[in-house]
């Protein structure tokens, strides 16, 4: 494993508490700093998790000598700047998805980390999944022939500690697609090693979202190959499970409960022979963005998910809502 790295925090969020400070100090990393936008709350946040220093000034955390890395998990209409700042810097990036609002936006955050010559990484926490490291390794290996459909099931219920921005301010990028849809793109992506070409989609309000942003989304894309995957996506949905299938020529590949946070889920192989699971090492999805983010930052590989990835993932996202809104199939 290489170097654990000194990292500082820009945003005092929830993911940051519930998984990625652990998972830094588990690959031997040091969190050195928290920025928050308020100096009480970050001082809290700081004092809760034991991390030396809280600020509210980016270019204070950004500029200082004993950070490597930046982890960036604020509301999404701030991730840009945050990127640009730490980047200017020379600090490495681990961005939080949907990188940016717009695609001009999230392209312009890839360049910067390329001519600051910084390594930038997307937390697209799922590409980290042993079930979806399975299927991507099964697909390439022609165990299912050629990927026909796909279907991602990722509809949920928003636990109440995050029932804010999401569901109330369309300005910080809130709504089901770009929290959720996101990663649906990116899993497939992976999953099928195959690019979206074109998307159409229906959303929905129904009853937790404010007006201007949508609770639940189903639709479906395009890839380059052929195959079409369908996605559903809610806030909403108490009871529903998981699952992500990818349906071939020679074979399917059922995941279940593997749309998740957890490192949990199975997979089982269908095919003309029957039905066999296959053999899963399950780790912490945090951990293992932590630990390919630092071997990338030691000239090893890349991380799990690069920024170009999240620019790939939040063009079938907002290809999403724009197809939502014309009632068309829009180009990805
Ligand atoms: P939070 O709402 O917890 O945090 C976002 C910002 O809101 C923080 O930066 C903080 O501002 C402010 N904030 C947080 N808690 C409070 C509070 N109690 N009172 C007032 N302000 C508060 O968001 P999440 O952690 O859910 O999401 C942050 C980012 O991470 C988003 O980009 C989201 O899309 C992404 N995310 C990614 C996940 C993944 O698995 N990859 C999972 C969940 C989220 P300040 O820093 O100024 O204090």
């Amino acid at each position: 494993m290489s170097k654990g790295l000194r990292w500082g925090l820009i945003g005092a969020s929830t993911i940051a508490s519930e998984h990625m400070i652990g998972a830094i100090r588990a690959n031997g990393g040091e969190v050195v700093a928290v920025m928050s936008g308020d100096r009480a709350r970050g001082e809290h946040y700081a004092q809760k998790h034991d991390i030396a220093r809280a600020t509210t000034e980016l270019a204070a955390l950004v500029e200082s000598k004993d950070i490597e890395a930046v982890y960036i998990s604020t509301t999404n209409e701030l991730h840009r700047d945050q990127l640009f700042a730490a980047a200017r810097a020379g600090k490495h990036v681990l961005c939080e998805k949907p990188l940016a609002l717009n695609l001009t936006d999230a392209s312009a955050m890839v360049a910067a980390a390329q001519a600051q010559g910084v390594v930038m990484g997307t937390n697209h926490h799922l590409r980290n999944a042993a079930t979806h490291r399975a299927m991507r390794e099964a697909i390439a290996q022609g165990r299912i022939g050629k990927p026909l459909f796909a279907r991602v099931f990722h509809a949920v219920y928003l636990p109440p500690h995050l029932q804010g921005w999401r569901i109330t301010q369309p300005g910080a990028g809130g709504g089901v697609v770009l929290d959720i849809t996101v990663h649906d793109a990116d899993t497939l992506r992976f999953v099928l090693g195959d690019e979206p070409i074109g998307v159409s989609a229906m959303t929905s309000r129904s009853g937790m979202a404010a007006v201007g942003l949508e609770d639940g989304v189903m639709g479906v894309a395009r890839f380059r190959g052929g195959a079409l995957a369908q996605f559903h996506d809610a806030f909403t949905t108490r009871y529903a499970t998981t699952g992500f299938e990818v349906h071939g020529e020679e074979g399917s590949l059922i995941g279940t409960d593997c749309m998740t946070q957890q490192p949990r889920g199975e997979v089982v192989l269908r095919n003309a022979q029957g039905a066999v699971a296959l053999p899963l090492i399950h780790e912490s999805l945090y951990e293992r963005s932590i630990r390919l983010f630092q071997d990338a930052v030691a000239g090893k590989g890349t991380p799990a998910a690069t920024g170009e990835d999240g620019v790939r993932s939040l063009a079938m996202a907002l290809a999403a809502l724009e197809a939502a809104h014309t009632g068309r199939e829009v180009a990805v």
